[in-house]
């Protein structure tokens, strides 16, 4: 069963929501305190004493939510280390227990999908060698969105492993500036800007080692969420591959009147035209839970055939159940 992620700029808010909470307690403490004790606390040095901590406390939390190189708060919890596995064919997962992260192997090296964040990259090492693969050996650096928990990594990867970074001319951007214009975190997340080798359009492919991938434009989430799409032959069987980027609004986003972002709308609209016309059997995503990861891979580990990540139904349903809520969002907005 599809489970929502809690999304990141909620995450954000919820920080400031807590500590929007802990502030309301302190005052009203302090009120309380004023009224008993006004000896204590009249003069205007105690106020100051009451107050640096807190704009101190207040600012430590910002610079903590908009780090470029830490894993914010509220996205720890996504973070935690997964057992790599082989998911299909030359597709391996080197993910989190959230975070989804794709090896896909080939003789002439490995594309990887998604860097994560920074913090991870020793563990996202592991993974590929616990698989029994090169790091070194990654040669190109794909992304699903150019949102801090896919990309923070990119540029730490790309200067490990000399990867060829490629993204969709729009991600492009907010990757090389380090997520500075991003058109909902903009100021809020950042990371080390990382230069971007090749920019691709709708439909174009990008091949290693007799694997092929092609890109959609899914714009939405980002303005340049893309769709991965791959074939593979799987015990004679011959099965397409989706990498799904991400179709959520994400809170506080305007999906009316926004003028950061004008054609918002309309971009998701022709994302989901676009999604209910692929053919998929694999489904797979950026976050596990889109997908059912953990449900799935216990299913594979215990043996279950055909093999569990084959759900075309599962990636119709999801795709139904994505656009009904973005159009609950629409109506609710207009
Ligand atoms: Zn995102």
């Amino acid at each position: 069963m599809y489970q929502p992620l809690p999304p990141i700029a909620a995450s954000y808010c919820t920080d400031l929501a807590r500590f929007r909470r802990r502030a309301i307690i302190i005052c009203s403490r302090w009120r309380r305190l004023r009224a008993y004790c006004p000896s204590v606390t009249g003069p205007r040095l105690a106020r100051w004493l009451f107050l640096a901590p807190l704009a101190a406390c207040a600012i430590a939390m910002l610079a903590a939510c908009a780090t470029s190189t830490g894993v914010p708060y509220r996205m720890r919890a996504w973070n935690r280390a997964f057992p790599p596995y082989r998911v299909i064919g030359n597709i391996y997962y080197v993910g989190t227990n959230e975070i989804a992260q794709f090896l896909i192997a080939t003789p002439a090296g490995h594309i990887l999908i998604d860097s994560g964040f920074e913090a991870s990259v020793p563990r996202l090492r592991e993974n590929v060698e616990k698989l029994g693969y090169r790091f070194e050996d990654i040669k190109i650096l794909l992304s699903s969105h150019a949102h801090i928990d896919h990309v923070q990594a990119h540029a730490l990867v790309r200067r490990l492993t000399g990867a060829q970074v490629v993204a969709s001319a729009a991600d492009a951007a907010f990757i090389a500036a380090g997520g500075k214009g991003e058109t909902v975190f903009d100021g809020v997340y950042e990371w080390a800007p990382c230069p971007v080798d090749r920019r691709v359009g709708d439909g174009d492919l990008v091949s290693l080692g007799g694997t092929t991938l092609t890109a959609h434009l899914t714009p939405g989430h980002t303005r340049g969420a893309t769709t991965w799409t791959m074939q593979l032959t799987d015990q004679k069987r011959a099965l397409s591959i989706v990498f799904f980027p991400s179709a959520n609004v994400n809170p506080g986003v305007r999906l009316v009147n926004n003028p950061r972002y004008p054609e918002i709308v309309a971009d998701f609209e022709r994302s989901f035209a676009t999604w209910k016309a692929l053919p998929c059997d694999v489904f797979l995503a950026d976050h596990g839970p889109f997908y059912s990861m953990h449900e799935k891979y216990d299913r594979l580990r215990a043996g279950a055939t055909p093999n569990p990540f084959i759900d075309p139904q599962g990636y119709r349903r999801f795709i139904a159940e994505a656009e009904q809520k973005f159009r609950e969002e629409l109506q609710s907005q207009r």
